[in-house]
C-alpha cells in the first residue's frame, strides 16, 4: 500500500475555516506550484503551467484577433530610460530589482530587470514612428516581470510572474480610449467564457491607476472568501509617455504631435483567482475549457481489471481524444477510491469509472466533480454526450460564481452598515462617494477596505457620501482585495 492512501485529501485545510491554508494546500497538493529558492519566486509545475498555457491560447487568439501582433523586448532597461518617466519611476522604484555587476565587472549604468516594459518600448516606439501612416502600433508580448514584493502568495503576488503586456500607440486620444476599453472587455470576455469566473468592470480611482497613465480601467472577480481580486487592468496613457520617451509623428496637417498610447495586461495571478473563485473542500474544480485533462477514466475491478477492463478502457480514451476531448486515463496500480480522491483533488471536471459490469451493459459511469452527481451513460454516442456535459459544467460553474457573487454584492449609504458589511467573509459594497483621495484613504484606515472601481456608465448619484457626507460623485465599488 502507497504511504499516501486515504489520508491524501484529509491533508487539505477545510476551505471555510481557513481559506488562505486552504489555498496553499490546494496549490501545493494538486502539484500547481513550488515553492523556490528564491524567495517569493514560485516554479510553476506541469500541471499548472498547462493551465496557464490554455488560459494563454484563449486570451492570445483574442488579442490577434483584434488585430495585434505578438514581438519580444529585452528583460534589462538601462536605468536612464526608466528614469525619463517620473510618475512611473515613482511608483515602481521600491519594487525594482537592479543588475550592477555582469561579466565580473561594475556595469557603468546599472540595469533595470523589468518590472513593466513601458520605458523600452516607448524607447523603440520614438525610433519606428515618423508619420500618422505609421500608425496605429498594436503590439503585444508575452513576457515574465520581476517586482520586489515584500509578502506573496502563489499565482497572485509573486516576485517574478508571467503576463502578456499590449502597448499601443495611437493618432488620437478617442482612439486610445477605445482601444483601452476594446481591451477591458477583450479580459472580461476571458475571465467570464474561459474561467467561468465573473468579473466587474469599471474605472480606477487616481490614487489606485497605473504610475504615469491618464486613467486605469480594471476587472475585478470576488474570491470565496469574499475578497475582491483584481483580475487584469487597461491603461490610457494619453500623452505621458510619449513626451517622455519622444514619440512624435507628422499628423495629417503636417503638425508635429505626440502619440496616445494604451498599455494593459494580465498575469498568472488568473490562475490563483480560478482557484480561489470554484475549489472546494475536497480540492480544485475546474472549468473545462481551462481543465488539462476534461476528462479521466478509472477503471475499475478485481485483481485481473489490466486483462479485463484495460483493454476496453483504452479505445474509450482514444475515442474521446478523436473527438476533441482532453482525458487521461489512470492506469496506475492503486486502488480506484484513492485515485478518486486524487482527481477530484486536481478538480478535473468528469470522471468516467469503467468496470466489468459497465462493459457487460455497454455503459460506463460518469461522475460530474463540481455537482458529484453520478449518471450511467451508454458506450455508444459517449463522446458527444460527455461534450455537452462539460459545455454544462462550463456554464453552471459561471452561474454559481455569479450568484455568489451578487449575494455578496451589498449597498449601502450608512457608513456603519459600510463598516459591518467589511468585517469577517465582505464581498462588494457599492456606496457613494465624495471622489475625494483622502476619503478613500480613511475608509481604508478604517475598514482596510479599497475602491476596486467605478462604473464604467450610469448616472451620478444625488445623495451624500457613504463617509462624510459631502455630495457624492459616484457610486463606487468597495472590497477588500488581495
Ligand atoms: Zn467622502
Amino acid at each position: 500500500m502507497p504511504k499516501h492512501a486515504d489520508s491524501f485529501v484529509t491533508e487539505i485545510a477545510s476551505r471555510s475555516e481557513d481559506f488562505s491554508r486552504w489555498y496553499l494546500d490546494v496549490v501545493r497538493r494538486a502539484e500547481l506550484a513550488d515553492y523556490s529558492p528564491v524567495k517569493g519566486c514560485m516554479v510553476i509545475r506541469p500541471y499548472g503551467y498547462a493551465i496557464w498555457e490554455l488560459l494563454q491560447q484563449a486570451l492570445d487568439s483574442r488579442i490577434k484577433a483584434t488585430g495585434h501582433v505578438n514581438a519580444y523586448f529585452p528583460l534589462f532597461i538601462p536605468d536612464s530610460l526608466l528614469l525619463k518617466e517620473a510618475d512611473h519611476v515613482e511608483g515602481f522604484s521600491p519594487q525594482v530589482a537592479y543588475v550592477t555587476h555582469a561579466g565580473g565587472e561594475e556595469l557603468e549604468e546599472k540595469l533595470v530587470v523589468r518590472p513593466t516594459s513601458e520605458a523600452i518600448i516607448g524607447t523603440m516606439y520614438a525610433n519606428w514612428v515618423h508619420s500618422w501612416r505609421d500608425l496605429p502600433i498594436l503590439i503585444n508580448q508575452w513576457a515574465n516581470v520581476v517586482r520586489w514584493e515584500k509578502k506573496t502568495y502563489p499565482f497572485l503576488r509573486t516576485t517574478e510572474f508571467l503576463w502578456q503586456e499590449g502597448h499601443t500607440a495611437h493618432e488620437t486620444e478617442a482612439e486610445a480610449e477605445e482601444e483601452t476599453l476594446k481591451i477591458l472587455d477583450l479580459y472580461t470576455d476571458v475571465c467570464e467564457s474561459e474561467l467561468a469566473m465573473p468579473v466587474v468592470k469599471g474605472r480606477k480611482t487616481e490614487s489606485e491607476k497605473f504610475a504615469g497613465a491618464l486613467r486605469t480601467y480594471s476587472i475585478e472577480a470576488l474570491m470565496g472568501d469574499g475578497r475582491a481580486l483584481q483580475a487584469g487592468t487597461s491603461h490610457n496613457l494619453g500623452q505621458n509617455f510619449a513626451k517622455a520617451f519622444d514619440i512624435k509623428f507628422q499628423a495629417r496637417d503636417t503638425s508635429m504631435q505626440h502619440v496616445w498610447g494604451t498599455s494593459w495586461g494580465v498575469t498568472t495571478r488568473l490562475v490563483g483567482g480560478m482557484i480561489m473563485v470554484h475549489g472546494d473542500d475536497s480540492g480544485l474544480v475546474l472549468p473545462p475549457r481551462v481543465a488539462p485533462y476534461q476528462v479521466v477514466v478509472v477503471p475499475i475491478g478485481r485483481e485481473n481489471w489490466r486483462e479485463t477492463v484495460l483493454p476496453t478502457a483504452k479505445e474509450l480514451q482514444d475515442r474521446l481524444r478523436a473527438a476533441g476531448i482532453r482525458v487521461t486515463l489512470d492506469e496506475r496500480d492503486e486502488r480506484p477510491g484513492w485515485k478518486f480522491a486524487e482527481w477530484e483533488l486536481r478538480g478535473v471536471p468528469l470522471r468516467v469509472e469503467i468496470g466489468p459490469k459497465d462493459i457487460e451493459k455497454s455503459a460506463v459511469l460518469v461522475a460530474r466533480r463540481d455537482t458529484r452527481e453520478k449518471q450511467s451513460i451508454p458506450m455508444d454516442g459517449l463522446p458527444a454526450r460527455l461534450i455537452d456535459l462539460l459545455t454544462a459544467v462550463q456554464r453552471e460553474l459561471f452561474d454559481r460564481a455569479r450568484n455568489f457573487r451578487d449575494q455578496h454584492t451589498h449597498r449601502t449609504s450608512s457608513y456603519e452598515e459600510f463598516k459591518q458589511i467589511m468585517e469577517g467573509r465582505p464581498g462588494f459594497v457599492i456606496a457613494p462617494w465624495c471622489g475625494q483621495a483622502g476619503c478613500e484613504a480613511q475608509i481604508k484606515t478604517d475598514t482596510q477596505a479599497t475602491i476596486r472601481n467605478m462604473p464604467l456608465v450610469g448616472a451620478s448619484p444625488s445623495g451624500a457620501c457613504v463617509r462624510d457626507n459631502a455630495p457624492a460623485v459616484v457610486e463606487a465599488w468597495f472590497a477588500k482585495a488581495y
